[in-house]
């Protein structure tokens, strides 16, 4: 057992604007306390904390904020090495830089030196759970899930599913996918802190035999979540329509083959239609916003305030290798932005809940990850508002925790990630 002394902040429920501060509980001198399997007891003010645990260690985090880790909503392992590559959109950005790299991880060495580094980078970054599409080798996942146990982090990941319009090298037949997912499945699928998302890449790269086959194991599992691709690029959804004539609109394709649900998650979500923004709403899939990603790769930008209006459930994510960014921080920072330019200023207090206890209630998580509460498992991170020269003289003159938390994700980066903690076990 052991206790953290520090600032404290935690949502305790979605904020309404910026002057909810009902919204989160914040303690100047907070403690929380977590046992040896790194499931917290008890967060309080540290002086009650140290005389009700006399005994028991404390560390001393100063002034730094110690506050619930990041949950990443979606992002590619096999991408980590594509990242920063030029000059392209989506559909040709996929054929001359992804997919020749995602067929790498044919070989095992590869996956296992990869799962590292790509765990490594976002615990760097203060993601202690994350939401990540493998290559479609099963042996990717396979490596990533056996790293993510060794770390007990909260990993869901699936294979990817393609069998068209794709190199040789990255395709597999839908009934070998279907083996090789099912054998995933009961492998790994709420085995350590790991679970298993049926992946099909998105409707360009799957054929109607492959849609049966996600379909076929979404019906069979039905515990896994979903995740692909939705709407990202105006050429992909005219190249979408194109290769399923008889569906209205894109969502329809996901919708035929009934992959939606609460568990499904839906990344990028940028240019949809009426319908497809109410068939959102009533299936309560997730629209998963990848600001890096959308700017990078020139894609559009997402539309939030009418979403969250329109009463669809909207997440954050990184999308590396898409995305150019391992950190969470960094990806508010460019949210904030995108917003911007739709004459929309998204407040700190929306965007961090987005990251914390938000993406966990997407996951249905929430009583595990997401916010430091009595019973969730210590995945905890400790921020430093004066980790550069700029930002030490710019939090001279900071008066309150929702500016401190704006100049954190607008200035911040892997260096304001002062500590990371993986259910209570230090990881940076
Ligand atoms: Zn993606």
């Amino acid at each position: 057992m052991k206790i953290f002394k520090g600032r404290i902040f935690s949502f305790l429920r979605k904020p309404e604007d910026i002057n909810d501060t009902g919204s989160y509980i914040y303690l100047e001198k907070g403690g929380v306390t977590f046992d040896d399997k790194g499931i917290i007891i008890e967060v309080d003010d540290y002086s009650k904390l140290s005389k009700k645990y006399e005994n028991t260690e404390t560390i001393d985090f100063g002034s730094k904020i110690i506050f619930p880790g990041f949950i990443d909503l979606h992002n590619h392992f096999p991408q980590t090495q594509v990242i920063a590559s030029y000059g392209t959109k989506l559909l040709e950005w996929l054929n001359k830089y992804t997919f020749p790299n995602e067929s790498l991880f044919v070989d095992d060495k590869h996956c296992e030196r990869e799962s590292k580094i790509f765990l490594d980078l976002l615990n760097h970054n203060g993601i202690t759970t994350s939401v990540s599409f493998g290559s479609v080798h099963p042996n990717s996942v396979e490596y990533l899930f056996q790293e993510a146990h060794r770390r007990n982090m909260c990993v869901i990941a699936g294979n990817v599913l393609m069998d068209r319009n794709a190199p040789d090298t990255v395709l597999e037949k839908a009934d070998k996918s279907y083996l090789s997912s099912k054998e995933i499945i009961s492998k790994w699928h709420n085995v350590s802190r790991c679970k298993y998302a049926i992946t099909p890449r998105f409707a360009i790269t799957s054929t109607p035999e492959l849609m049966e086959v996600s379909q076929t194991l979404c019906a069979e599992n039905q515990s896994c979540y979903v995740q692909t691709h939705l709407s990202e690029n105006i050429d992909e959804i005219k190249t979408t329509l194109e290769l399923f004539p008889d569906q209205k609109d894109y969502l329809s394709i996901y919708d035929k083959y009934k992959l939606l649900s609460n568990k499904t998650l839906l990344a990028h979500s940028i240019h949809l239609e009426m319908n497809e923004i109410e068939r959102m709403k009533e299936t309560k899939s997730i629209a998963v916003h990848c600001p890096t990603s959308n700017l990078f790769l020139g894609s559009g930008l997402f539309k939030f305030k009418e979403l969250e209006e329109k009463g669809v459930r909207t997440a954050i994510a990184t999308d590396v290798g898409g995305g150019t960014s391992f950190s969470m921080l960094r990806t508010l920072d460019e949210a904030y932005k995108i917003q911007q330019l739709g004459n929309y200023s998204l407040n700190p207090l929306a965007s961090y809940f987005w990251s914390t206890m938000g993406n966990a209630e997407c996951l249905g998580l929430q009583d595990q990850i997401g916010t430091i509460k009595t019973g969730n498992c210590a995945d905890l991170i400790v921020l430093n508002s004066k980790s550069t020269p700029l930002m030490r003289h710019r939090m001279e003159k900071c008066k309150t925790i929702e500016e401190e938390l704006f100049i954190l994700q607008t200035l911040g980066d892997d260096r304001a990630i002062d500590s990371v903690f993986i259910a209570g076990k230090k990881i940076k």
